[in-house]
């Protein structure tokens, strides 16, 4: 019999009864659980409590695709970025970022993405394929695993910024979520996760009714609607107005206030007329603003704002009474620019 599938594919349930259709009893499918969500097992043989004949049973049923690290780099700021691949020779992309109080790992739900953002180099690479749960587990695994070995520590916050748009690969991501959070997972908190998107407003209100529990953060960058649309064509379909009902449904919800993330990118979104766009926006729902000091891509031609541009920027905001963060950029050396390593090192 020849290997179908990744066993991780399999929910609880279906594991649960699949075991059944095997005739084993019931506990089987915990242990067998704990092994692949909690130990991180990429085979039947490392599974030491299972009988023999089951694990070779289970060997001829079902597969493993991990993803393996195909290349790192390290910036001099700590920060460390990775290129996975995939079991059919696709390529993502993953980052752990080290702050003070932080260890934060940035993870891809996509290969390649399709919403095509004019600053972002991951717009410029086609989308392939989703990511499988298992495929975004195994990144939180071995950048976790990584964390440890640089710092001695693991990781306590997850974002879901790297390649693709979380929310076009739904059912896929949440399980993933599913998986990080379960006690029965890795067992982290949801408030540790953030979800960002480019906005996709139903999909924020679906999550709102489903209960989300994680952060979320909206890849804003322009409070204009043609402005918006001319750098995110994703804005002609889920406009501003959109946007801003989907957020208040989120924050009237939840109770969470989500962030609205804003590359700062010198004259284009950085002048005073801006400062005035996005605190409309930004006063329609109780929300926090990342300023992000943009990082440059060799297939687009824009600049960061300079450094007074940027502080002037942010004075505005706060003195409009707007919660404010600005976000240094991280790994600039290693091409931090998410889409870039695979750009450059593996496909070039
Ligand atoms: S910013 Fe996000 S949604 Fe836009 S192209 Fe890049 S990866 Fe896709």
């Amino acid at each position: 019999m020849v290997a179908v599938k990744d066993i991780r594919d399999l929910d609880e349930n279906a594991l649960k009864e699949e075991l059944s259709a095997m005739g084993q009893p019931a506990y089987r499918a915990g242990q067998i659980y704990k092994w692949l969500w909690q130990k991180g097992v990429r085979s039947f043989n490392e599974m030491s409590d299972l009988p023999a004949e089951l694990r070779e049973q289970l060997q001829q049923k079902f597969t493993f695709q991990p993803i393996e690290i195909a290349l790192q780099q390290k910036s001099v700021d700590g920060t460390i970025k990775c290129a996975f691949k995939l079991w059919d020779d696709n390529y993502i992309e993953g980052v752990l970022i080290p702050t003070e109080t932080r260890m934060t790992a940035c993870v891809s739900s996509q290969v390649g993405c399709s919403l095509d953002c004019k600053f972002c180099a991951t717009g410029y690479l086609k989308r392939s394929r989703n990511l499988q749960a298992y495929e975004i587990f195994d990144q939180v695994w071995l950048l976790d695993q990584l964390a440890r070995e640089n710092y001695g520590k693991g990781l306590n916050n997850i974002v879901y910024m790297g390649m693709g748009e979380p929310l076009l690969n739904f059912q896929q991501v949440m399980r993933s979520v599913e998986l990080i959070t379960s006690e029965k997972g890795l067992g982290m908190s949801a408030q540790r996760i953030t979800i960002s998107t480019a906005g996709i407003a139903k999909m924020i209100i679906k999550m709102a009714d489903d209960g989300a529990r994680f952060n979320l953060a909206l890849s804003l960058h322009a409070a204009n609607n043609a402005k918006r649309s001319a750098i995110m064509p994703i804005n002609d379909s889920n406009n501003l107005e959109m946007l801003a009902d989907a957020m208040s449904y989120w924050y009237q919800k939840t109770g969470i206030r989500p962030t609205l993330e804003y590359a700062v990118i010198d004259d284009l979104n950085d002048h005073d007329e801006e400062v005035a766009e996005l605190t409309r926006f930004a006063r329609k729902f109780p929300c926090k603003i990342n300023l992000i000091e943009y990082n440059p891509i060799s297939l687009a031609d824009f600049k960061a704002s300079g450094k007074t541009k940027l502080e002037h920027f942010a004075e505005a905001l706060s003195a409009n009474k707007l919660i404010v963060n600005v976000r240094r950029s991280r790994g600039r050396d290693i091409d931090a620019a998410c889409g870039q390593l695979v750009n450059k090192s593996l496909l070039s």
